[in-house]
């Protein structure tokens, strides 16, 4: 099989764990020669946020090499609906930046709820989540993903156990999921690269996204444990092919 001319990369397991860079990461970012992009079911800060965290890391990446589901999916509902009423269950860096696409961000009655990683999430807000769906209110997910690892091995909440609690409590409603392992994230990557799919290989921990996403997106994928990446591009390389 012919040398993968770009790589996707994953964030959590793959390049960080917690506030933790693994091993091996810099020297092989540095190995990739550029040539990578980081496509991540994140739905809780913006590139920018996130290209600052990991340089304090010590891994220079820049914004544009970085998409994230959270932004994802507000860039999409803005660009399909825009100037929508919106119920945007995330934190304040989420905010923010539906703002600044026009979004107008509600409470209570809307069109859409766009579900991120809220850690306000409450009774209340769950209430007016399922009523607004009850009302015909269209749910986008950031990710499908209920939970991750914490750094002790404990399972963290995610944007899926917060959307399994508003389609719980509404009965049904319509629902479409924006992260991996839909292949948007993995097309917005290979286009960051300005390459084609079938010459970019996706680096992840995660099977069911990582590896369904890439397959569904005619990529190759190579399944990393945290470490793996001691072994060098090369090696990896060879794994794949
Ligand atoms: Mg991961």
């Amino acid at each position: 099989m012919s040398r993968p001319r770009g790589y996707l990369l994953d964030l959590d397991g793959t390049l960080i764990s917690g506030r933790r860079l693994l091993p091996g990461v810099a020297a092989l970012v540095a190995e990739t020669g550029g040539r990578f992009a980081i496509v991540s079911n994140d739905a809780e800060h913006t590139p920018h946020e996130l290209a600052r965290l990991l340089g304090r890391l010590g891994l220079v990446v820049a914004a544009e090499r970085i998409v994230l589901a959270g932004t994802t999916a507000i860039d999409l509902v803005a660009q399909r609906h825009p100037g929508a009423r919106v119920m945007l269950l995330a934190g304040p860096a989420l905010e923010r930046y539906a703002r600044r696409r026009g979004l107008r961000l509600s409470t209570g009655a809307c069109d859409i709820i766009i579900v991120g990683r809220d850690r306000r999430f409450s009774y209340r807000r769950l209430a007016a989540a399922a009523h607004a769906v009850s009302l015909g209110a269209k749910l986008v997910l950031a990710c499908p993903d209920t939970h991750h690892r914490g750094p002790l091995g404990e399972p963290v909440p995610e944007v899926g156990a917060l959307a399994a609690s508003i389609l719980s409590c509404a009965g049904a409603g319509e629902c479409e999921v924006v992260g991996k392992p839909e292949p948007l994230l993995f097309r917005l990557g290979c286009e960051r690269l300005g390459l084609p799919p079938q010459e970019v290989v996706m680096i992840g921990d995660n099977p069911a996204t990582d590896g369904k996403g890439a397959m569904r997106a005619g990529m190759r994928f190579l399944h990393v444990r945290p470490g793996d990446f001691v072994e060098g591009l090369g090696a990896m390389e060879r794994k794949v092919a």
